[in-house]
């Protein structure tokens, strides 16, 4: 047995940490315009691009000169964005996801679903290498983490509690991605 007690509060970060399903209810935003759905200006960043798949090795100091802190902190230092408060978690427009970092193309909006963990979930990546995947043991649990496969930049967690037909449910910090409407 461990000396560690469990306070609400305690508890209540866990939760969050584990992402799982929740009954909260946040009120639906009203309905946007696919267009006003992209998060940042990218125009600075010389790496991003939704073509180009090779690899990157662009250093950490470069990364935080390019990126908004927000960004910088969940991609690099492997941050968690509250549930409930990112653009996406419950936005259902056409087209896709790409990297906020890079570009990287990591989600078809057809494989989308609602969730209410309150991170926005996939049932499946757009192509085979777009994600890397990571054991991760932080907080007392084994997660697989998920990464781009382009910069490295820190995704979230794949759990495989999804719906048919793969079973898996990619959490993505909204803050992560950017979206490319049809
Ligand atoms: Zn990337």
């Amino acid at each position: 047995m461990s000396s560690f007690s469990i306070t609400p509060t305690l508890l209540a970060s866990l939760l969050l940490i584990a992402c799982g399903s929740s009954n909260g209810q946040a009120p639906k935003a009203p309905a946007m315009s696919t267009n006003d759905m992209s998060q940042y200006d990218h125009s600075g960043n010389p790496h991003y691009s939704h073509t180009d798949t090779a690899k990157l090795n662009v250093p950490l100091s470069e990364w935080k000169k390019l990126l908004p802190a927000d960004l910088y902190y969940i991609a690099f230092e492997k941050g968690t964005e509250r549930a409930f408060t990112g653009k996406y978690w419950d936005f259902e427009g056409i087209g896709t996801y790409a990297c906020a970092v890079c570009g990287n193309v990591l989600f078809q909006a057809d494989s989308k679903f609602a969730s209410s963990c309150g991170w926005p979930s996939f049932f499946q990546a757009a192509r085979k290498d777009a994600i890397h995947y990571h054991e991760d043991r932080t907080y007392g649990m084994v997660r697989t983490e998920t990464t781009c496969g382009r910069c490295g930049a820190h995704l979230g967690h794949i759990f495989d509690d999804g719906p048919k037909p793969t079973g898996q449910r990619y959490c993505i910090n909204s803050v992560s991605l950017e979206f490319i409407g049809k």
